[in-house]
């Protein structure tokens, strides 16, 4: 009998042995720094490594309740952060994936575990044995004498809890648990209406003669399109690469109304991806969770951990900036009207009109500078200006795995050149069906520390929507899209500097992380980095100083038209989550008078409107659109601070930025960490003179 059972258990032994793990997120990720294994993921990984991950961290956290020892800082608040480990590094790879490698399959899972995932983290976060110990130890602080991160961590983990309902009674508790289900899910439905909104409309031109004024580049990008449609001639559509340019340069004004109508009512068609009865459902649902955390009104809630604090900081930011932008505005408005004689001139002429009078005054054009902005050549210019201000550089992977052939993957060096900071991924060039639009950065993997010290690096990627090089043309930048690759890259390096221990002590409050990425945007046109960088594609010849101080020139240009939609779409987004809106309020009503009411004119619409406003609608900027320019305010003024030294590389002001505002991370207070940089509170000055709305 003895002998039996040990050759069942033998035989047990060798079973679970032979149960080979085959999700990669459970196996060691083989090869230098570790890089996920991107080839490998299917969606049954992501099903089985979310799944597991939930079992886990329910384990651990449970642990952390039944340690029998008193509560400390280190067995509570720093075990509550590691317990989080697995779930980040799934959640991660998924949320890269679902943007820019989606396919209907990921999709579908991702409606599905979206409110997982929320009643997930509600259940650690509304865990009243949990609070009890956490709630100890934050009563309790002056026993552990922390500082700097340590002190941050248990400051962020306490009144994470609290502001998830931590001291509600049970029955609130349930109450906002089913209100976080049901505004993930209307997040999710957003995002997805609008993606299926801007796949669903295309425009297809079948005579030449309608191409009248577009550039080549769009024209042959429009007939591939169409050959990919199965039809001869050219197809346009709604993601920006398209849509843009086309109201931009197209002589057809029909043409125009008919594209700009499409893109600004899309999730307004009344078809069953409308997102008007979405919005009325998630600003009711936002107002009562703010109401039952005891605010008076969402942006309330949200506000008091930015920056800004208050809506009343907001608004008042947006209203020093809105008159000067607005007037700007008409003026330029009053050039076009004098150019076209056309009274009046509409929504769908100003970007066209833009465009000539810009030519007319600077005689410049995106055509004349794109042959100096080749993709490869601006990289190789950010490199540069890094390299200048921080010392760092970038050495190219070649044989690391990548999540699509286009991407390149580069080592970020220290000064020392030995130090590794980080790795970074490039995935820069359109893919309409499986990337969504626009441009934005994250990681693979967040900077943190081993438990012997040693500094894990990040992984970091840029991801954006530039036109694919072609046969017989290189991906040629326009102006913008070289500002964005700065922009970008300037987030990128906040990643690879970032210096911190804990998950929740890695990302800064969204309206300081765009300081960061729009100070970059700085140096992009500095006549010194572009004589690096702007080279023509063909003769290799630098940009000329003609051409320089053109771009000089006309920098200021259009500013007019660019804060006003801008501020227009902020105060939207303000104003839905400080008013009191009945449950059945009219969407459309309800923007036309926020818009009109401030003096908004008819011919400039909201850079977003409210069924495609996926930054408020969506989650991550609801009450904080208006984080670009307050992050602005930042960005100009600690520029200023280059300035001052006559020297825009100054090595010096460059150290203080890198170790007061991007290695600290989210371990210092946002106000606190400026004033570290600059030695005192930012002024609005730089701001308005940048934008020549001084
Ligand atoms: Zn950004």
């Amino acid at each position: 009998m003895k002998q039996l059972l040990s050759i069942f258990l033998l035989l047990f032994i060798l079973m679970s042995c032979n149960k080979q793990e085959t999700n990669p997120f459970f196996m060691q990720w083989v090869g230098p720094y570790e890089l996920p294994p991107f080839e490998k993921f299917t969606v049954e990984h992501y099903k089985d490594g979310f799944n597991r991950a939930f079992i886990q961290q329910e384990k651990d956290v449970q642990a952390i309740i039944d340690n029998p020892s008193e509560a400390t800082f280190e067995n509570t608040i720093v075990a509550l952060d590691r317990s989080y480990d697995l779930l980040q590094k799934v959640a991660l790879i998924f949320l890269s994936a679902t943007n820019a490698q989606s396919t209907p399959e990921l999709l579908a899972f991702e409606v599905e575990i979206t409110p997982q995932y929320s009643a997930h983290y509600d259940n650690i976060l509304m865990n009243p044995a949990l609070f009890e110990r956490v709630k100890f130890v934050y009563d309790n602080k002056d026993k552990w004498d922390l500082v700097g991160e340590d002190a941050k961590l248990l400051e962020e983990t306490y009144t994470s809890f609290v502001r998830n309902g931590a001291l509600l009674s049970s029955a609130d508790k349930d109450s906002l648990k089913s209100i976080n289900e049901q505004i993930s899910t209307l997040h999710t439905l957003f995002e997805q209406n609008v993606l299926a909104e801007t796949g669903l409309f295309e425009m297809f031109v079948d005579q030449k003669e309608n191409l009248s004024g577009l550039p080549e580049d769009l024209i042959e990008s429009a007939a591939k399109r169409a050959e990919k449609a199965g039809k001869q001639g050219w197809l346009f559509g709604l993601d920006n690469p398209s849509v843009m340019p086309f109201l931009q340069f197209s002589d057809m004004r029909d043409l125009r109304r008919e594209m700009l109508d499409a893109y600004l009512n899309r999730g307004n068609n009344n078809n069953d991806k409308d997102n008007k009865q979405v919005i009325q459902k998630l600003i009711d649902l936002r107002s009562q969770k703010a109401t039952l955390l005891g605010y008076s009104n969402f942006a309330d809630y949200i506000l008091e951990k930015r920056m800004a604090k208050t809506p009343q900081a907001v608004y008042n930011l947006l209203d020093q900036i809105w008159t000067p932008g607005l007037n700007m505005a008409k003026t330029e408005l009053r050039d076009m009207e004098a150019l076209t004689k056309i009274l009046p001139v509409e929504a769908y002429d100003w970007r066209y009109y833009s465009e000539k009078i810009m030519h007319q005054k600077y005689d410049l054009s995106d055509e004349m500078t794109r042959p100096y902005f080749k993709s490869e050549n601006v990289r190789d210019g950010i490199f540069w200006v890094c390299n200048q201000l921080y010392g760092i550089s970038f050495k190219a992977l070649e044989n690391a795995p990548k999540p699509h052939p286009d991407a390149e993957v580069f080592l970020c060096l220290d000064a020392d050149g030995k130090t590794e900071l980080g790795v970074l991924y490039l995935d820069l060039f359109a893919r309409p069906e499986s990337k969504r639009g626009g441009a934005w950065c994250g990681t693979y993997r967040d900077p943190s520390f081993s438990e012997t010290g040693q500094r894990i690096i990040p992984i970091t990627y840029i991801v954006c929507n530039f036109s694919s090089p072609t046969e017989n043309k290189p991906a040629l930048l326009s102006a913008d899209e070289t500002e964005t690759f700065f922009h970008e890259f300037g987030h990128a390096l906040h990643n690879l500097f970032k210096n911190v221990h804990y998950i929740r002590t890695t990302d800064t409050p969204t309206d300081f992380v765009e300081l960061p990425s729009q100070i970059m945007e700085h140096w992009c046109f500095q006549p010194a980095a572009l004589a690096q960088y702007a080279k023509h594609y063909e003769t290799g010849e630098v940009i000329s100083q003609e051409l320089i101080e053109k771009i000089d020139n006309a920098s200021k240009f259009g500013q007019g038209f660019k804060t006003t939609e801008y501020l227009a779409a902020s105060y939207l987004d303000m104003d839905y989550h400080t008013q009191a809106l009945p449950k059945d309020f009219d969407v459309l009503a309800f923007e036309a008078k926020t818009l009109s009411g401030r003096g908004l004119i008819p011919q400039i619409p909201p850079r977003y409107r409210s069924t495609y406003f996926r930054h408020t609608m969506a989650g991550g900027y609801a009450a904080g659109y208006y984080s670009y320019i307050w992050s602005e305010v930042l960005d100009a003024d600690a520029f200023n601070a280059f300035v001052e030294t006559g020297d825009i590389f100054n090595k010096e002001v460059a150290d203080k930025f890198r170790n007061y505002i991007l290695a600290p991370g989210g371990s210092e207070d946002a106000e606190v960490m400026y004033r570290n940089f600059r030695g005192s509170e930012p002024y609005i000055d730089a701001l308005l003179e940048n934008r020549g709305l001084k």
